[in-house]
């Protein structure tokens, strides 16, 4: 299939980037490097290319660092605007408090941690705080990283949270070790996320965790039947790759981390940007499940009634649903990779191998063994 005619995806977001046209350079699997050819476009015309080794969806031509950085330098203020007044901030601080207690993020953290009191906890990409601010809450010493310098300012300043206004490399070089990394909807929009990786493994305390929160790939499947259908293609289109459980497999195998914890939870923000009534959320994920998952409405609706039972209005139980991938990864000693700071091994023509083919694995190419050195 040539990319003139790839099947372009119906638009659902109105939020679309205006990416500049002309991005012609073509992007490999950002964690393998091997060349897959598209196979989808998005709404936006980027097109969707599968790696079958890394079980991997991505855009695959290149968007320029200087676009991306001016895209972000203002994210907080034109494509997911948010309150930053003192008021606001007093808000979300209110907000972000009382929902730390319920915050599985931080349940599961603190129980591998053994505590949060005085952990050191380090968000890349920390955006306008609302982690950070629930884990200062409960007693851990957090420091953030965000490109936006609007964001920083907002953080620190009304937040009350230290931020590094830096490339998450040069933090890398700064930060020293860390209990915790935190990347929460982070890994999906960087152009190198194996980089990021890498700097992140480089920054943990010997047995530090990453938590890793992210559009779960895997609902898009490994076929062009299946991906065609998926949300995720079709939204938040700021996006680059779509990590999936057996992708957080492959990082173990090539070394350097171990899995703590892996599931998938919570329903994709069709309204996001937009004020909405945990109700409204409801409804529009019981719509879009209702008519996919056999009892699904009758499961939702049996939930919200309990919810109301227990006064606990406002719950959103995050785990009904399968949206995102929440994974935590503990550093692996070092040596534990191949050259002792935990980069992807060298690829051998096995990895991939033990997997039937799909519809999509059969529209990839690489060189001659389907590796690009
Ligand atoms: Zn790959």
């Amino acid at each position: 299939m040539t990319r003139e005619t790839l099947e372009t995806l119906e638009r659902l977001d109105p939020r679309t980037p205006a990416w500049p046209a002309g991005q012609s350079a073509d992007r490999a699997c950002p964690l393998c490097d091997r060349t897959r050819q598209p196979v989808l476009r998005r709404p936006d015309g980027l097109p969707l290319s599968y790696c079958a080794a890394c079980h991997l969806w991505f855009v695959a031509c290149v968007i320029p660092d200087s676009v991306l950085r001016q895209f972000y330098s203002d994210y907080w203020g034109t494509f997911r605007p948010a309150p930053r007044t003192s008021l606001g901030a007093r808000r979300f601080l209110d907000a972000a408090e009382a929902g730390a207690n319920q915050d599985i993020r931080l349940q599961r953290l603190e129980a591998l941690l053994g505590g949060l009191k005085g952990r050191r906890i380090f968000e890349v990409g920390c955006g306008l705080g609302a982690f950070l601010a629930g884990a200062k809450a409960r007693g851990a010493e957090v420091v953030g990283q965000e490109v936006s310098s609007a964001a920083c300012e907002f953080v620190r300043a009304k937040i009350g949270v230290p931020v590094l206004n830096e490339s998450l490399e040069s933090c890398a070089e700064t930060a020293g070790s860390v209990d915790a990394v935190v990347m929460i909807d982070v890994i999906e929009h960087l152009a190198r996320p194996k980089e990021a990786l890498t700097s992140v493994w480089r920054m943990l305390s010997p047995d530090g965790l990453l938590l890793l929160w992210t559009p779960n790939g895997g609902g898009a499947g490994a076929s062009l039947e299946t991906s065609r259908s998926w949300v995720g293609f079709r939204m938040d289109l700021d996006h680059l790759q779509y990590f999936s459980a057996a992708t957080i497999a492959c990082l173990r195998d090539r070394g350097g981390w171990r899995i703590e914890h892996l599931e998938t939870v919570g329903f994709p923000d069709l309204e996001a940007g937009q004020a909405t009534s945990g109700d409204r959320q409801i409804r529009l994920a019981t719509e879009y499940y209702g008519s996919r998952i056999p009892g699904a409405r009758q499961l939702v609706r049996a939930v919200k009634a309990l919810g109301r039972e227990l006064r606990v209005f406002g719950w959103r139980d995050a785990r009904l649903g399968t949206y995102h991938l929440f994974t935590i990864l503990r550093r692996a000693p070092a040596g534990f990779g191949p050259d002792g700071v935990g980069e992807p091994r060298v690829w051998t023509a096995e990895d991939g191998a033990s997997r039937a083919p799909t519809e999509v694995d059969s529209e990839t190419s690489g060189d001659e063994d389907g590796r690009k050195r």
